[in-house]
This record gives C-alpha cells, sequence and structure tokens, in this order.
C-alpha cells in the first residue's frame, strides 16, 4: 500500500464480516485535505442499514465464529501479529491521516511509531485473563468468577487522533475476546479503513472488526440504539456523549465516554520557568490546540505572570505555521471549516467578554489562505468568561493570573470538565497536595500532555466515565460471572435465600 494509491482510490470500502463492500446506497461523501482544501477520498456513505449489517456480522463473530472458541493465547498471536503490520505501515497510516485531519507529520509519525505498542501489551495481557476465587464464608460451597468478554462493542471516534484513540478501544477489547464495529468521524475514515485491511492481512476471522463510515444521525446513531450492541466506547465532544449515554440506556448498553476537557496548567512562582513556559506550548499549540488535553486554561501566580508570559511569547512568537508534512512545521491548519470558524469566533467571544488579546488573533500574513490560524493568547481572563469555561479545541489560550494555593485549587477546579491537568513548582509537597485537590483524571507534575498504552486514562466530570489504556482499560471491556459450586450434595430448604 502506498500513499500514491491511497490518494488514488476513488471509493474505499467498507468492512462487514469478511467482505469489503460498498454500504448499502451508493452514495459517498469526499474527505477534505485541510492543507489543500481539495478532496483527496471519497468514503461510503453509510446508513442505518449497513449498521444492522455490520452488527450482525459482529454478533455472529462473538456468539458463534472461530474467534468466540479462540485461546487468549490466539487472540494475542493474531494482535502481535497486527502490531507488526501498524508497524511495517506506519507512514502510510501517519500520511493518511495528516491529509485527513492536517495535523503534523511530525505528531502523526509519534503517534503511529506508538500505535504497535497498544497492540503488543493488550496481546500480552490477552492470555493472561483468570478470574478468581472467593473465600466465601457460606460452607459447602466452592465460589468463583470468570472474566468474560462484555460482547459486541460499538467503538465511535473523533477526528483529531483516528487511530490513537481506536487502539485504546480495540486493543484492550479484542484481547479481552470483544468483536467490534468500529465507526471513524466524518472528517477522518480513510486511516480506519487502510487499518481494518490491515487486521484481515493479519489473519482476524471474519465479523471481528466491521467498519461503517459516515456521519452522526446516519451512522452513529443507529449504531449506538442497536440492541444487539452490548457495549459503546465512545470519543467525542461531551454534548455528543451526552447523546450517546442517553441512547444507549434504550437498551441498556455499558457505555465509556471520554470527552472534552478545558485543562489548567497551573504554574507557581517557585517553578522552572523555562520548563514551565515549554509546558504551556505544549499543551495549547502542540496539535494547534485540537487534544482533548489541550492546557486551554493557563493559571500562573500573580508574582511571576510578567516573566513567564514573556517567555511563551517570545517562543510562541517563533512557531513555525504552514505546510503539515513539512517535518520543520509546528502549527498546520486546523481540521475542517466548520471548526475553523468555530474556533475563530472564539476570539471575537474574548474580545467582548473584556479579555486582553496580547497575541496572535487572527490569520498569519504568509497564509492568505487555508484553515491558519495564528496561536492566541488572551491575558487577564476571569475564569467565569466564555473562553475560560467552554472547550475551544483550537490553539487559544486563556491567562489567568492567582494569588496562593487555595486560589489556585479553586479556579483549577471552577470547570464543569476534569479531563487533566498540569501543575509546575519546585515544591514536592505542594505538588502532591494539588495532585490530590485537582479534580480532574489525570495530573502532570512538571510535564504535560503525557499519554502511555500502560498507563489508565479518562476524565471526572463531563469529561466523561470509564478508563482506556492500562489493565484498567482491559477491565472496560470485560464482565464477571459468578460460579457457585455446592460441594456437599445436601438437599436445602427451599424456603431460605442462601
Ligand atoms: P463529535 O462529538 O462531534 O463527534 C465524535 C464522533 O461521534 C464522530 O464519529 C461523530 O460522527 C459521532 N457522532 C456525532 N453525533 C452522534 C450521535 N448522535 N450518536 C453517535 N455518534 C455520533 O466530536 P469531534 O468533533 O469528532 O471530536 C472532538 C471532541 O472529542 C472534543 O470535544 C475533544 O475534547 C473530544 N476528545 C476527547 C478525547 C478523550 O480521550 N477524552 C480524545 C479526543 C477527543
Amino acid at each position: 500500500m502506498t500513499v500514491t494509491e491511497v490518494g488514488e482510490l476513488e471509493s474505499h470500502r467498507v468492512l462487514v464480516g469478511q467482505e469489503w463492500v460498498g454500504s448499502l446506497s451508493t452514495e459517498t461523501f469526499s474527505s477534505i485535505d485541510p492543507y489543500t482544501g481539495q478532496s483527496w477520498a471519497e468514503i461510503p456513505k453509510c446508513g442505518p442499514g449497513d449498521v444492522e449489517r455490520a452488527v450482525g456480522a459482529a454478533r455472529l463473530a462473538f456468539d458463534d465464529g472461530p474467534w468466540s472458541k479462540m485461546t487468549g493465547a490466539d487472540r494475542g498471536r493474531l494482535m502481535r501479529r497486527l502490531a507488526g503490520l501498524v508497524d511495517e505501515n506506519a507512514e502510510e497510516l501517519a500520511v493518511a491521516e495528516v491529509r485527513d485531519n492536517g495535523k503534523l507529520l511530525r505528531e502523526m509519525r509519534g503517534q503511529m511509531e506508538a500505535l504497535p505498542q497498544y497492540y503488543e501489551y493488550f496481546a500480552g495481557a490477552a492470555d493472561k485473563i483468570g478470574g478468581d476465587v472467593i473465600g466465601s464464608s457460606k460452607p459447602n460451597f466452592f465460589v468463583y468468577q470468570l472474566l468474560e468478554p462484555v460482547g459486541v462493542v460499538g467503538a465511535i471516534t473523533s477526528w483529531n487522533s483516528p487511530l490513537l484513540i481506536a487502539a485504546y478501544k480495540l486493543a484492550p477489547g479484542l484481547a479481552a475476546g470483544c468483536t467490534f464495529v468500529l465507526k471513524p468521524s466524518e472528517h477522518t475514515s480513510v486511516s480506519t479503513i487502510l487499518f481494518a485491511r490491515l487486521v484481515e492481512e493479519a489473519g482476524f476471522p471474519p465479523g471481528v472488526l466491521n467498519v461503517v463510515t459516515g456521519d452522526g444521525p446516519n451512522v452513529g446513531e443507529p449504531l449506538v440504539s442497536n440492541p444487539g450492541v452490548d457495549k459503546i466506547a465512545f470519543t467525542g465532544s461531551t454534548v455528543t456523549g451526552m447523546r450517546v449515554a442517553s441512547a444507549a440506556a434504550s437498551h441498556l448498553a455499558k457505555v465509556s465516554l471520554e470527552l472534552g476537557g478545558k485543562s489548567p496548567n497551573i504554574v507557581f512562582a517557585d517553578a522552572d520557568l523555562d520548563a514551565a513556559a515549554s509546558g504551556v506550548i505544549a499543551g495549547i499549540f502542540a496539535a494547534c490546540g485540537q487534544s482533548c488535553v489541550a492546557g486551554s486554561r493557563l493559571l500562573v501566580q500573580r508574582s511571576v505572570h510578567d516573566e513567564l508570559l514573556s517567555r511563551i511569547v517570545d517562543r510562541t512568537a517563533a512557531i513555525t505555521i504552514g505546510n503539515p508534512m513539512d517535518l520543520e512545521t509546528e502549527m498546520g491548519p486546523l481540521a475542517f471549516q466548520a471548526h475553523y470558524d468555530r474556533v475563530v469566533s472564539f476570539v471575537d467571544v474574548g474580545l467582548d467578554e473584556g479579555a486582553e488579546l496580547i497575541f496572535g488573533g487572527k490569520r498569519p500574513d504568509h497564509l492568505p489562505e487555508g484553515l491558519f490560524l495564528e496561536p492566541t493568547i488572551f491575558d487577564r481572563v476571569e475564569n467565569g468568561m466564555r473562553i475560560a469555561q467552554e472547550e475551544i479545541f483550537g490553539p487559544v489560550l486563556s491567562v489567568i493570573s492567582f494569588e496562593d494555593e487555595d486560589e489556585a485549587v479553586r479556579l483549577a477546579n471552577d470547570s464543569s470538565h476534569g479531563l487533566a491537568a498540569g501543575v509546575w513548582t519546585r515544591d514536592i509537597q505542594r505538588g502532591h497536595r494539588l495532585a490530590k485537590a485537582i479534580q480532574a483524571g489525570t495530573v502532570w507534575l512538571n510535564a504535560y500532555r503525557m499519554v502511555s498504552h500502560d498507563v489508565p486514562f479518562g476524565g471526572y466530570k463531563a469529561s466523561g466515565y470509564g478508563r482506556e489504556n492500562g489493565l484498567e482499560g482491559l477491565r472496560e471491556y470485560q464482565q464477571t460471572k459468578t460460579v457457585w459450586v455446592e460441594t456437599e450434595g445436601l438437599v436445602r430448604d427451599p424456603f431460605r435465600l442462601g
């Protein structure tokens, strides 16, 4: 598979069972390269009938197919083969993602290089799934628990890191023995389709992974509402996540939600200000701020406000903006037009609210066309302003000053979200105090934007529930079955419980 071949493909097809088929309708939609503004791939526009077909294939594979009879060691072997294929095809997958969402090649290469580790790590867990013997207080009973796969999973991903976010779901789910219907974002379908071919090439049995492409109303909603789906694993915005949870409730599917954030990056006066400035830039301008963990609120202790801001502004002014394929580029375009318009509209929101625009806020002078926005910094932000409360998902930093530790904690927690936080201080005791006090699923001390296959990740509050990665991530795809074994052959009183 070469990049040119991908670009030349007129019509990508979707994987249902073991067959690559067109969608039931012959309609397609375009994937637009946000750097060129041109369509570069045509994707099948699936609908409810395709979802039904895909869920049927996943159901059959889970209930009856060869997959359902495989041992954990067998599943692990397939997953390791898949990891090898992902590794061999990493460059093609990275390029497809850059063309779909405009993120930097250097960033997507890093993600694709990390991807095999997810499949290898969980492959290593697949043959170690045991259970538990319960030391029950009931005499004459031997009680044990089995850890069984949850069943058919409907996995729905966002556009910002399509294959990484899919791996958060597929790697533990496959290890557990689940089957999948995977729906990528309508903005970034290509890498998922390419990945599905690797799953097939690795030798996974039919129906273990099915891919359906299309939008939320026609594909996402029918998938979530399908009673043949046992669990929904969703990554996306908080608003959509709420809809997903309520639709899944109609048939009591289990749900895990990885949603939005408005994460604070908190810098104390005693911090290494060079490291902190770099962490603040990483938090908000890497990936153009299109990251769920974006450190979009900088909380800075008043006594070092000017010193820190001058370092941040100096580094921000040196950011190279342009072609995402160029390895020197540090910020590319935003992902698609409607998203660009929304992000840009927040510049006016900030100005209207009375915040002080100290950097950026407009299109870069040297890029008269395309979905580019300068890295943008608002100072003198109040935490109640919309630019401090709403997820912008773009390169817009809101700077808020605080006096002392208590105020920092209060501001950090004054948010409906709770995905992540950074704390910069040389005081180790304060660092741990803050880590405990902050309401977020991840806290980085003197670091930012670290994720790994072996470290659990997920949100507090409106940032979602459930955990991905690490062994806790595996548990999301398992359910326990308790087995009671009578060991004495006694006839018991039928009118007594227990
Ligand atoms: P989105 O909510 O618009 O879409 C996410 C996915 O849901 C897409 O595949 C979309 O087609 C689908 N969808 C839309 N409506 C649906 C419905 N009614 N039922 C089922 N599916 C539906 O989000 P997005 O713009 O793709 O992604 C950006 C958001 O994702 C941001 O809020 C970001 O913070 C969040 N995100 C969170 C994490 C995390 O791990 N917490 C990671 C990445 C992105």
